[in-house]
C-alpha cells in the first residue's frame, strides 16, 4: 500500500483508521494517528519509507486504541520518536488500562482486555491546541472534544484532518451509534468546523477524503441528532435502566451487538446522550427498586 498524495507535502495512508503523513521538507515526516495495531503501523511505516521519508514525530488526535495502537511498533523501530496528544488523552495513552476501566466501570475482566479497547502503553506527552511544530512540521491543532473527552483536528493550509469529529458517510451508515463521550460537545465540535475558511479537502478519521466539508458536517449532525431523538423516544417508551434503553435504541437504529466490548461502547453512547437530555430537562434520573432509572421529565 502506498501513500496517497493530498497536497505537495501531505499524504493519506488509508485504512480502517486513516493515518496522515506530513513531510517536513528535509526527509522527515510527522505521522498523525498510528492505527489499531502493529499490522497497521508496519504497513504505514513501509509506505512512509517507500516515499523516501523517515518518521520525525507522532501526533495522536485522541486516546482511542484504534488511533494510537501502532505507537508501540514505531517506538521499537525509532525509540527517540516524540509522541504528542491532548493532555488528558496523553494520560490515557501512557496508562491505556484507563480505557477499559472507564468503559467497564471497574478493572476489566480478561475478555475486555483486547486490542480494540486496550492498546500497548506509550510515553505520550501532553500538548495544547494552537499552532505547533512537531517533527519539523508546523500545523494548527483545533480542539474538537465530544467524541473523546479531548481531541484535536489538524489543519494545514487547505487540508483538514477532522479525526473522529467527523465520520465518513459509509461509517455513519454502518455504525449509526457513533462513539461519544459528550454529545453536546460532539455536535458543537462538528458544527465549529463549518466556520473554517479555505478548507479544500477534509479527511475524517474513518472514511474517504471529501471536498464537501459542509455536506459531511451536515450528515454527522443529522446522525448525532437521530441518536439523541432515539434515546429520548426510548425513555418515553417507559422508565428504564441504561441497558434496557440501549436495547431499545439498538432495535430502533438497526444495530446488532455481538460482543461485550460493543455493548460497553454503545452503552457509553446512550449515557452521553442521556446526559444531554438530563441537562435539557427532557429526562430525569432516579433510583427505583435498586436500579438507576431514566424517565421522561414531568412537564
Ligand atoms: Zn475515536
Amino acid at each position: 500500500m502506498t501513500l496517497l498524495p493530498l497536497s505537495d507535502d501531505a499524504f493519506l495512508f488509508p485504512g480502517a483508521v486513516n493515518s496522515l503523513v506530513f513531510a517536513n521538507g528535509s526527509g522527515g515526516a510527522l505521522l498523525v494517528d498510528t492505527g489499531l495495531d502493529e499490522s497497521h503501523a508496519r504497513k504505514l511505516l513501509r509506505a512512509v519509507q517507500d516515499a523516501g521519508l523517515t518518521p520525525s514525530a507522532v501526533l495522536n488526535t485522541h486516546a482511542h486504541a484504534d488511533h494510537h495502537g501502532g505507537n508501540a511498533f514505531l517506538l521499537k523501530r525509532f525509540p527517540e520518536l516524540v509522541i504528542s496528544a491532548p493532555p488528558l488523552e496523553a494520560a490515557i495513552i501512557r496508562h491505556p488500562e484507563l480505557e477499559p476501566l472507564y468503559l467497564y466501570g471497574a478493572l476489566p475482566p480478561k475478555a475486555l482486555q483486547n486490542k480494540f479497547l486496550l492498546a500497548p502503553s506509550s510515553p505520550a506527552r501532553p500538548l495544547e491546541a494552537g499552532t505547533q511544530t512537531l517533527g519539523g512540521v508546523t500545523l494548527d491543532l483545533l480542539n474538537v472534544p465530544g467524541h473523546a473527552v479531548q481531541m484535536f483536528a489538524v489543519r494545514r493550509g487547505g487540508l483538514l484532518y477532522a479525526a473522529d469529529a467527523l465520520f465518513g458517510p459509509d461509517t455513519l451508515t454502518k455504525h449509526p451509534l457513533t462513539f461519544c463521550a459528550e454529545s453536546t460537545q460532539q455536535k458543537a465540535s462538528a458544527a465549529s468546523l463549518l466556520g473554517l475558511e479555505g478548507v479544500q479537502l477534509t479527511v475524517p478519521g474513518h472514511g474517504d477524503a471529501t471536498a464537501d466539508l459542509a455536506g459531511l458536517v451536515q450528515l454527522n449532525l443529522e446522525s448525532l441528532e437521530r441518536t439523541t431523538q432515539s434515546v429520548l423516544h426510548a425513555v418515553q417508551a417507559g422508565a428504564a435502566s441504561t441497558d434496557t434503553l440501549l436495547a431499545r435504541v439498538c432495535a430502533d437504529l438497526g444495530v446488532t451487538m455481538t460482543n461485550p466490548g460493543a455493548v460497553l461502547l454503545n452503552r457509553s453512547v446512550v449515557s452521553a446522550h442521556l446526559k444531554e437530555l438530563l441537562e435539557a430537562g427532557r429526562v430525569e434520573m432516579v433510583t427505583e427498586n435498586n436500579l438507576l432509572v431514566f424517565r421522561a421529565a414531568s412537564a
